[in-house]
């Protein structure tokens, strides 16, 4: 990675979103605003057990909110970075440097739009959509969003609210009560991206952005490019 100065932020608000996610609201010091791409994340340098763990979390702050931003993680078992910050309370400090990373949204062109995300994988789709719904053009923007329950879903209420206000965007969420990486590859995202965008229509103009844990990401994306999309239009990432 290049260099990058490193910033302090306070957390100014934590917010529970499900049970085991929360969203921290970060306010970076001296009146510094952060200009991000949507789909960027910030490395955090995390003190933990005499050491410092560097930790990816992707900015989940709408484009233009800059001086508040917003991140949003949930707690993985026995996992020290996501703990750590479980553990932080309102007014702590957090240091970070960023914002990086290429999975972010091209200028947007008169495509359709998929964003497959896998649990919290969603977090890069709000800024990413936000931005598409509000560019003007011809594109469509479709939301597939993998979980195991409904209380799961992050966001809920404002997917519905951008389908609702926005006829170019659709949300689909998809649900099964099962072990993670079960649900995501046998009964939710797999066949479903099977069956529309390889089975039936094959319409190589779509842009794919692919987000999630582990394994099930590489799966989508292989099934993707094995079914003739061509690798620039499959983008994706895997935590
Ligand atoms: C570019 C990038 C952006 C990221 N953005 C986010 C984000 O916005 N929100 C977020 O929650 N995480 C995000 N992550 C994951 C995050 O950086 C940490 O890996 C995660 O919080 C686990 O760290 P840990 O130290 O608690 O556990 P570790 O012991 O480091 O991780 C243990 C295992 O957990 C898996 N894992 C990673 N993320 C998750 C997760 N969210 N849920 C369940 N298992 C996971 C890893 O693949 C690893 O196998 C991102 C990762 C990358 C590479």
């Amino acid at each position: 990675m290049p260099s990058s100065p490193t910033f302090t932020a306070t957390i100014e608000k934590i917010v529970e979103r499900t049970p085991d996610t929360r969203s921290f609201f970060l306010r970076v010091g001296n009146g510094q605003k952060l200009s991000f791409l949507p789909g960027q994340f910030l490395s955090f340098l995390l003190p933990v057990g005499g050491e410092t763990l560097t930790r990816a979390y992707t900015i989940a702050s709408l484009p233009g909110e800059e001086e508040c931003f917003e991140i949003c993680l949930n707690q993985v078992d026995g996992g020290p970075g996501s703990s750590y910050l479980f553990s932080r309370k309102e007014a702590d400090i957090l240091c970070f440097t960023g914002p990086w990373g290429n999975f972010v949204l091209d200028q947007p062109t008169d495509a359709e739009y998929i964003f497959i995300a896998d649990r919290v994988g969603v977090v890069p789709f709000r800024p990413m959509i936000a931005r598409l719904l509000t560019a003007g053009g011809h594109h469509t923007a479709r939301l597939l969003y993998a979980a195991p329950q409904a209380g799961d879903l992050l966001y809920a209420a404002e997917w519905q609210r951008w389908e609702g206000q926005c006829a170019s965007f659709s949300f689909r969420p998809l649900i099964a009560e099962c072990e993670p990486e079960e649900y995501a590859i046998e009964k939710g995202l797999l066949p479903y991206v099977e069956q529309h965008f390889v089975k039936e229509v094959r319409q190589y103009s779509r842009r794919f952005y692919i987000c999630g844990i582990g394994r099930p990401v590489l799966l989508l994306r292989d099934l993707l490019r094995g079914a003739g999309y061509e690798r620039q239009v499959v983008k994706y990432e895997k935590w």
